[in-house]
């Protein structure tokens, strides 16, 4: 598997730094954010270290799509469904991204704004 011994996340990952993580399975992982943005936060992570969306590859396909899927989930579970939810993809500098290992935010319990900030 594809690792950055300086990145934040692929040592969550690692286990080398703990997370309040909701998820895991052989492809990625789900913790909850450390400065949380709403009462659910949580980031879905590729255990694959991808910094960002341009370095993803065509075989990279499949692994994004269940990130999706991973994010149905846990909304799911905490039962999200019905109020709704936003999911986020920060990639970039102008963006806001700060950590460059790709991740899915999913943010729900509060009324989100259209344009976003
Ligand atoms: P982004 O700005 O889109 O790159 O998102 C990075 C997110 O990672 C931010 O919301 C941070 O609060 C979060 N974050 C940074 N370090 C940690 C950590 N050690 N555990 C959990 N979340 C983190
Ligand atoms: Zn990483």
């Amino acid at each position: 598997m594809i690792s950055d011994p300086n990145c934040i996340f692929c040592k969550i990952i690692d286990k080398k730094i703990p997370a309040k993580i909701v998820f895991e399975d052989e492809l990625a992982l789900a913790f909850e954010d450390l400065n949380p943005q709403a009462k659910v936060h949580v980031l879905i992570v590729p255990r694959k270290h991808i910094p960002d969306i341009h370095h993803m590859s065509p075989t990279d396909q499949e692994l994004i799509g269940h990130l999706f899927l991973i994010a149905q989930t846990i909304a799911s579970q905490k039962g999200l469904e019905k109020g709704g939810y936003r999911m986020v993809i920060n990639n970039g500098l102008d963006a806001g991204q700060t950590v460059f290992h790709l991740h899915l935010h999913l943010l729900s319990g509060r009324k989100f704004a259209w344009p976003p900030g």
